[in-house]
């Protein structure tokens, strides 16, 4: 079972997950920073760097986040004053990092990943207790030692399944043996050094899959604040429903295209099994949420769901003959790829290359792109006027006529698609237009598909 940070808000919210666990004959638990704490931490790390007076009233501020819920949910003496020294020591670690950064002005990867981790540990410990004083024995662990192994990338982790099934199963199968619920702090785990690894963020799904592999356990119950997947975003499309139903592959690709109820990684360490997915309301814990399958051979719909996305740019570059120069697309990506910066697509023609990257990366790509204008590449422009409809279900590419509806809803708008790709991945397709036409796009094509 996993639980997002935004079920993890306050006393309600955190006994209303405690009493869904402890309902459980047996369950593995993972979890996100209480709602807040990562940006808090985030925000304390840019403070400390510029002066370490800010740092107590963060800590203080981190403190009293938790003790607020300890001492609501926990009243009784011994296991509040346990749950009171485990916060306090954790957010004292906090400090002495905090107070690391501000010393030296600067901060290592690996230095800002053991912090941001932190978040996660608080909840873990939280939790443990929680649960403990509810007569469910728990207990926090460490990510690291129980065993959830990642290649090492520092800041974007990938899990390494075959290591983590390998050290996290016995240990994990001797707590719960015993009747005891290991409570894994998601978003990090251990690279092949021991160090710190984050998975990225909202990882903490990408940690349950994890788990949940290592276990080989039949299902996932993914607990968030919504209802699961819907057919687009309700706050764009009111007419939006929930999504019973959908592929491992639909989830990672609406996920990607950018509905925010999964880590677009959760399913890939579930690539070969059988186990099933639930995304479930805490709010409303008899409620259905949305299952997530290898497949689903009986449902009907064509489309399964449509996601939208304004957070990104598009930087192209120009040049003549461009698409016939070899080496020129590997040579642009490795210049991005030096500065860190992740390329979402790509779309090529004979005199263009479209590079879709995150809105925070856009001005360092162009800079870095404009540092290699030569015969070849003329020219390099960024366009953040653009906004991403991806359309995602199993049989897009299968069935005629999809396309063509998708084209004719949003022409029937009198919107024009800026850019198009389809046919890169066999469940999804996606079109670009002018951030201010978004809504009515999306809006055209849901109305198209979930009449
Ligand atoms: N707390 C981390 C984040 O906010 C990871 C997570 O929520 O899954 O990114
Ligand atoms: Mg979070």
């Amino acid at each position: 079972m996993k639980f997002g940070g935004g079920c993890l808000r306050d006393g309600r919210s955190v006994a209303q997950a405690c009493a869904i666990v402890s309902a459980q004959k047996q369950a593995a638990v993972v979890v996100s920073a209480v709602s807040g704490v990562t940006e808090m931490l985030l925000a304390a790390i840019g403070q400390a760097r510029r002066h370490e007076r800010h740092i107590p009233p963060v800590l203080a501020a981190l403190e009293e986040k938790h003790l607020a819920i300890a001492a609501e949910l926990c009243p009784s003496g011994a296991a509040q004053k346990r749950l009171r020294a485990a916060i306090a020591s954790r957010v004292a670690r906090v400090g002495r990092l905090l107070f690391g950064v501000a010393c030296h002005g600067d901060l290592t990867p690996a230095v800002r990943a053991r912090l941001l981790s932190q978040g996660e540990r608080l909840a873990a410990q939280l939790l443990a207790g929680v649960l403990d004083s509810l007569e469910t024995p728990a207990a926090a662990l460490d990510a690291r030692s129980a065993g959830l192994c990642t290649d090492g990338n520092v800041l974007a982790a990938s899990v390494d399944r075959g290591r983590t099934r390998r050290l996290m199963r016995p240990r994990l199968a001797a707590l719960l043996r015993r009747g005891v619920v290991p409570v894994i702090p998601g978003f990090y785990g251990r690279g092949p050094d021991g160090g710190v690894t984050l998975l990225g963020r909202n990882g903490s799904d990408y940690s349950a899959a994890a788990v949940a592999f290592a276990l080989g356990a039949g299902r996932i119950e993914v607990w968030k604040d919504a209802d699961g997947f819907m057919s687009a975003d309700p706050a764009r499309v009111p007419a939006a429903r929930r999504l019973e139903l959908l592929t491992f592959a639909e989830a990672a690709e609406l996920s990607y295209f950018g509905a925010k109820v999964l880590h677009p990684r959760t399913v890939e360490p579930l690539a070969g099994t059988r186990t099933r997915v639930f995304v479930r309301n805490v709010n409303d814990p008899s409620g259905a949420g949305s299952e997530i399958a290898a497949a689903c051979p009986g449902r009907a719909a064509d489309v399964a769901g449509i996601a939208a996305n304004e957070r990104l740019a598009v930087l192209r570059v120009h040049g003549a003959g461009i698409g016939s120069k070899p080496g020129l697309l590997a040579g642009v990506s490795s210049a991005l790829a030096e500065s860190g910066i992740n390329i979402h697509s790509v779309l090529t023609s004979h005199t263009c290359i479209n590079l879709l990257l995150d809105p925070a990366d856009a001005a360092r790509g162009l800079r870095q792109l404009k540092s290699r204008i030569n015969g070849v590449i003329r020219r390099v422009e960024l366009e953040e006027r653009l906004a991403l409809v991806g359309v995602v279900g199993e049989r897009i590419m299968e069935k005629e006529g999809i396309y063509a509806r998708i084209f004719s809803a949003v022409a029937r708008e009198r919107i024009n698609v800026e850019m198009a790709a389809a046919g890169a991945s066999p469940v999804a397709c996606y079109f670009l237009v002018r951030k201010a036409e978004l809504d009515r796009a999306l809006l055209a094509v849901h109305d198209e598909f979930f009449p």
